[in-house]
C-alpha cells in the first residue's frame, strides 16, 4: 500500500516572513488525523526560515523546488543538493515544467538533477508532461515515457521506490483546467507500466502524483482513483487553508 503524498509547489511566492506565517497558520489548520505524507516546496530563499519555523511534532516535510547537478563549484546563482540537504529538505522537485520550458531544462539536465538529489540523499519529485499540442497529436505515451525513461538514465533500481513521479500534463498547470480522472488514470497506468518493464515489481511502490489545477473541488475524485497516488499542487498550496483541505481529502480517500 503506497502513502499517499501531497507535495505544495510554491513556485516565485511568498517573502521569508511570508512563509513562516503560512507555517504557523497551516500547522493550526492541519487536521490531527492526517495519515499521508505532505510536503512544502518555498523558494530557495525561505527554506533556512520555513527549517527554522519547523518543529519534530510537524507533520510535514520541506522540498526545494530545484537543484544543480553539481555538489559546489562556480555556479553563480545556483544551489547544490548538499546546501538543500544541509538546509533540511527531504525532497526536491525536479523537471517540472516551467523549468524545461521557460528555463530551457533538456532530459539530460533533468536527469543529472535526479542523480545528484540521490546522491545528497534528497528525495527527488521527478515531473513528466505533455503540452496540449503533444496530447491532441496522440503523442502523450511517447512524450511522458521519454522523460520518464530519460530522467530516471542510469538510476540504480535500488532507488526507484524511493523517487516519487508527478504526472504534470502541461495544459493542466494554472489553466483551472484539470485533467479528468479518466485521463490521469490512463497516463498513470502507463507510467507505472513502463516503470515495471525497465525495473521490474518494485515499480509497484513508486508513488506516482498527479499535478495540474487540483482543488478542494476536485481533489477528492482524484484521489479515489487508486492510480493516483497523491498531488503536486501549484495555485491552491498558498493559502494554509486550502491546502490543509486538500490534504483532509486525501487522507479521507486513503481510509
Ligand atoms: C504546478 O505548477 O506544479 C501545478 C500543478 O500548478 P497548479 O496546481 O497551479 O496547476
Amino acid at each position: 500500500m503506497r502513502t499517499r503524498l501531497i507535495a505544495g509547489n510554491w513556485k516565485m511566492h511568498k517573502t521569508a516572513t511570508e512563509a513562516v506565517t503560512f507555517i504557523h497558520e497551516f500547522r493550526k489548520v492541519l487536521s490531527p488525523s492526517i495519515a499521508i505524507d505532505i510536503v512544502v516546496a518555498p523558494p530557495f530563499v525561505s527554506l533556512f526560515a520555513v527549517q527554522q519555523a519547523m518543529t519534530r511534532e510537524d507533520r510535514f516535510a520541506l522540498a526545494a523546488q530545484n537543484l544543480h547537478w553539481e555538489a559546489e563549484g562556480a555556479y553563480t546563482g545556483e544551489v547544490s543538493g548538499s546546501m538543500l540537504k544541509d538546509l533540511g529538505c527531504t525532497y526536491v522537485i525536479v523537471g517540472h515544467s516551467e523549468r524545461r520550458h521557460l528555463f530551457g531544462e533538456s532530459n539530460d539536465v533533468v536527469n543529472k538533477k535526479v542523480k545528484a538529489a540521490l546522491t545528497h540523499g534528497l528525495i527527488p519529485i521527478l515531473c513528466v508532461g505533455e503540452t496540449l499540442e503533444e496530447r491532441e497529436a496522440d503523442h502523450t505515451q511517447t512524450v511522458v515515457k521519454d522523460k520518464l525513461i530519460k530522467g530516471l538514465s542510469d538510476v540504480g533500481v535500488e532507488n526507484i521506490p524511493t523517487i516519487i513521479i508527478a504526472y504534470e500534463p502541461v495544459w493542466a498547470i494554472g489553466t483551472g483546467r484539470a485533467a479528468s480522472v479518466e485521463q490521469a488514470e490512463e497516463v498513470h497506468a502507463f507510467l507505472r507500466a513502463t516503470l515495471t518493464t525497465k525495473f521490474g515489481e518494485i515499480a509497484q511502490d513508486v508513488r506516482i502524483l498527479y499535478g495540474g489545477s487540483v482543488s478542494p473541488q476536485n481533489a477528492e475524485t482524484l484521489f479515489r482513483c487508486n492510480e493516483i497516488d497523491g498531488a503536486l499542487i501549484g495555485k491552491a498550496c498558498l493559502d494554509p487553508t486550502t491546502f490543509a483541505k486538500i490534504c483532509s481529502l486525501a487522507t479521507l480517500a486513503s481510509t
